[in-house]
């Protein structure tokens, strides 16, 4: 990763091309911002790894400023992308000398009897709180709430509400999108569908969404947390299979917990308004070594990893490089993949404040095409969450071994979650889009022919 950092400064009154590129702009609702702080902000992202500085960011007041932006740069031969809350980790976000909008700035909420009207750019944490007050809740979550709409859109968005609801991009109505061409569309299963199936976990190849419409589901007032604790990967496996298939757990996910002998494995589920009075009918017939329970409060389950956020935050280790792998495995190889890859971990090779995440998606509750899962109804996500901690291995040794687990995972017939930071070529997207790969294509062409839209994705 060569960071790419620009050093002519765009003159924002100079209209002549060359200082600035982007010439004389059309009016705009919002503003566009040609200020060091405002390009060095948008030239990073939560990976910490690539840095690349666009010519001017949008903060947009309309979607008729993001679409008068977008034609305005596509005449000028500049690339747009959207940027949400910047938690990408590879420069999914970055343009460099083009245009960055960021969508936070698109921010209302309207709720309505079974469905809420964002713009793009709320986050989901402002969102839920705002439905709770209705008794209403987005049906799926992110298990970190500070991510924007748009950008878990983008990218797919998924957490243990799967097992019941599937991904958010499952549960979205109709969106507006500004388009290549810089066209505003809204799009839903029947108006224009193929934007709709290619933009949602589409990573921003086919439109910027400055809208959605999505569902909502009454809110629990609380909710029976469950912490059950394994010796095996297997015998976890085998059990999360079991509690996805039979659906008496509303949230289920898991992890792989690091001990001084090797590892141990941990599933969390959650009961929507259950009490201890539920305890039996919904743990006696299961085989952990360890079960904990406790009543949380609906919001304060939502975001619980918060107070963890925050002493990753002090400990400095939020804000060092963070080189992530996600994927997604076919039941028949998980276990095999999972064993072999924490097996031939060394020291240093995730980070201090590392995540191993490993849970079961029925992929029967995916009902869009993207983000692209295995085959099979029931496969598994898992992710190694790395930090390039201080005495751990660097950004770009931790990069090379997410390369190698790519590879590992295309040969156990898995998926990649394109949300992390592996360097891939051309072949490896058309493998990772398998069927859907014709569909995405013809739709990028029809939606952006120039191509310019949200080129740190490089999938084009
Ligand atoms: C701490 C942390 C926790 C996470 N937890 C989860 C999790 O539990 N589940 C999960 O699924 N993912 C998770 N992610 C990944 C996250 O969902 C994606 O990286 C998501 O894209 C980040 O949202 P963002 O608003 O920060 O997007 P950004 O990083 O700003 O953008 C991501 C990509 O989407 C594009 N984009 C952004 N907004 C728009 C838009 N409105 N229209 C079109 N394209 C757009 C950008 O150009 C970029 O390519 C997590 C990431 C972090 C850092």
């Amino acid at each position: 990763m060569t960071p790419e950092l620009p050093t002519a400064q765009p003159d924002p009154t100079s209209s002549d091309g060359v200082g600035n590129p982007f010439g004389a702009v059309p009016a705009l609702d919002g503003e566009l911002r040609f200020d060091q702080a405002a390009l060095e902000a948008a030239a990073t992202d939560f990976g910490g790894l690539v840095h690349q500085q666009p010519a001017a960011v949008l903060r947009p007041g309309s979607a008729e400023d993001v679409a008068a932006m977008v034609r305005h740069c596509r005449e000028r031969g500049l690339k747009v992308a959207g940027r949400g809350q910047g938690h990408s980790t590879n420069g999914q976000a970055q343009v460099p000398s083009g245009l960055v909008v960021e969508l936070g700035s698109l921010n209302t909420i309207e709720i309505h009897e079974d469905t809420a009207v964002v713009g793009s750019g709320v986050v989901w944490s402002d969102l839920v709180r705002a439905s709770m007050s209705h008794g209403l809740t987005p049906p799926a979550f992110t298990d970190y709430l500070e991510l924007s709409v748009g950008g878990t859109l983008s990218a797919g968005g998924l957490g243990g509400q799967i097992v019941r609801h599937g991904r958010q991009v499952d549960n979205v109505l109709e969106v507006q999108v500004v388009t290549g061409e810089g066209e505003i569309k809204t799009c839903s299963a029947t108006v224009h569908p193929d934007l709709f199936r290619a933009v949602l976990g589409g990573l921003g190849q086919c439109g910027i969404i400055t809208r959605a419409t999505l569902s909502l589901v009454p809110a629990p007032d609380s909710v029976r947390h469950y912490v059950l604790t394994y010796s095996t990967v297997e015998a976890m496996t085998a059990q999360q299979a079991v509690l996805a298939q039979d659906g008496r757990f509303d949230y289920l996910v898991g992890q792989a917990l690091p001990t001084p002998d090797g590892w141990t494995y941990m599933i969390e589920a959650a009961s929507y308004d259950g009490t201890a009075a539920d305890d039996a009918r919904l743990t006696d017939d299961l085989e952990p070594a360890t079960v904990e329970a406790q009543d949380v409060p609906y919001f304060d389950f939502l975001n619980r990893l918060a107070p963890a956020v925050e002493a990753f935050k002090g400990m400095g280790e939020w804000q060092r490089p963070h080189p992530w792998y996600d994927s997604f495995l076919p039941a028949s190889t998980v276990n095999a993949v999972v064993t072999k890859t924490l097996a031939g971990l060394k020291p240093g090779a995730l980070g201090a404040t590392a995540v191993v995440l490993l849970y079961p998606v029925l992929t029967a509750k995916c009902r869009t095409p993207l983000p692209v899962m295995p085959d099979g109804d029931l496969v598994y996500l898992f992710s190694l969450l790395k930090t390039a901690s201080p005495g751990a291995d660097s950004a770009e040794e931790m990069v090379a071994a997410n390369r190698d687990q790519h590879d590992t995972t295309r040969e156990a017939g898995g998926r990649w979650y394109p949300i992390g930071s592996v360097p891939l070529t051309q072949d490896d997207w058309v493998h990772h889009f398998g069927s859907f790969w014709d569909e995405f294509r013809t739709a990028r062409h029809r939606y952006d022919p120039d191509g310019i839209l949200t080129p740190g994705q490089r999938i084009f």
